[in-house]
C-alpha cells in the first residue's frame, strides 16, 4: 500500500474547502482537520470573555495569556457528524454564525494565536494520513506536504453558496451582508501582516466556480494519480 501523505488545502473563504477536504478524507480513510473551526473557536472564546471591545478591538495580551486554557477538539457524534468542542462544549453551530464570522479575521491576525494553533496543527499531522484545510497549511503549517491545493471561486458564486447554506440552516441574513462578509474576509486574509493568504508556488490551483462536487473529486483523483506516477 502507498505511504500515507499530507494533503494541504488552502484558499479563499466559502470556496467549499471543507466539503472538498471532508470528501477526500472519507475516500482516503484519512483524518480531516478544519483549521478555520479552530480560529473560530478562539474567536468565540474571546467574545465570551469580553476580550473584544464594542469597537472590535482585541485585548491581545489577555487573549495570548488565555491561549493555554483554550481546549479545542473535534468529535464525531453518533450519526457521523463532526462537531467542534470548545472546553468541553459543542460550539459547532455558534462558531458558524455571522457574529463569529465578523471577528475571526482580526483574531486570526494575532501572532500569538497563530503560533499556538499552528503548533497544535503540526502535532495532529505527525503520523500523516491527514487532510487539513485553512489559509496557511501549504505555506506555514506543512510546507513539506506531499500534495498542496489552492482553492478559489468568484466572490459572487461563493456568496450565493454561503447564503443558501445559511438560509437552509434557518439563519436570518441578507445576500448583500453575506457578499460583503465574503469580500471583507478576502481583503483581510490577503492583507494582514502576519501570514497573509497566498498560494504556495507548488500548490495546484482549483477554481471551482463552475465545477460540481463530483467534478472536483474527479480532478483530485487525476492529480493524485499524476503525483503517484511522478
Ligand atoms: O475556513 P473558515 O472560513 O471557517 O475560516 C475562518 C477564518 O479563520 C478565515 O476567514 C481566516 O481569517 C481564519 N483562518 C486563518 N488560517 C487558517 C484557517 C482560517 O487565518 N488556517
Amino acid at each position: 500500500m502507498q505511504d500515507k501523505i499530507i494533503i494541504a488545502i488552502d484558499g479563499h473563504s466559502s470556496t467549499g474547502k471543507s466539503s472538498f477536504a471532508k470528501a477526500i478524507a472519507a475516500r482516503m480513510g484519512y483524518l480531516y482537520v478544519d483549521t478555520g473551526a479552530m480560529y473560530r473557536a478562539v474567536t468565540l472564546y474571546a467574545l465570551r470573555h469580553g476580550l473584544i471591545t464594542r469597537q472590535g478591538e482585541v485585548e491581545e495580551d489577555a487573549l495570548a495569556a488565555a491561549l493555554p486554557a483554550i481546549d479545542i477538539r473535534f468529535v464525531n457524534d453518533a450519526d457521523g457528524q463532526r462537531a467542534t468542542y470548545l472546553n468541553g462544549e459543542d460550539v459547532e453551530h455558534e462558531i458558524r454564525g455571522i457574529r463569529v464570522s465578523g471577528h475571526v479575521s482580526r483574531i486570526s491576525a494575532i501572532a500569538a494565536v497563530r503560533e499556538r494553533l499552528v503548533y497544535l496543527q503540526q502535532q495532529m499531522g505527525r503520523r500523516k494520513g491527514l487532510v487539513m484545510d485553512g489559509r496557511d497549511i501549504g505555506t506555514v503549517v506543512f510546507p513539506q506536504a506531499e500534495m498542496k491545493i489552492f482553492m478559489t471561486a468568484d466572490a459572487q458564486v461563493r456568496a450565493e453558496r454561503r447564503y443558501r447554506e445559511m438560509k437552509e440552516k434557518g439563519r436570518t441574513v441578507t445576500f448583500d451582508d453575506v457578499l460583503a462578509n465574503v469580500r471583507q474576509r478576502d481583503y483581510e486574509d490577503e492583507h494582514r501582516l502576519v501570514t497573509p493568504l497566498r498560494r504556495a508556488p507548488d500548490a495546484l490551483l482549483l477554481d471551482n466556480s463552475r465545477l460540481s462536487p463530483e467534478e472536483q473529486m474527479e480532478w483530485f483523483f487525476n492529480q493524485l494519480k499524476r503525483l503517484n506516477e511522478a
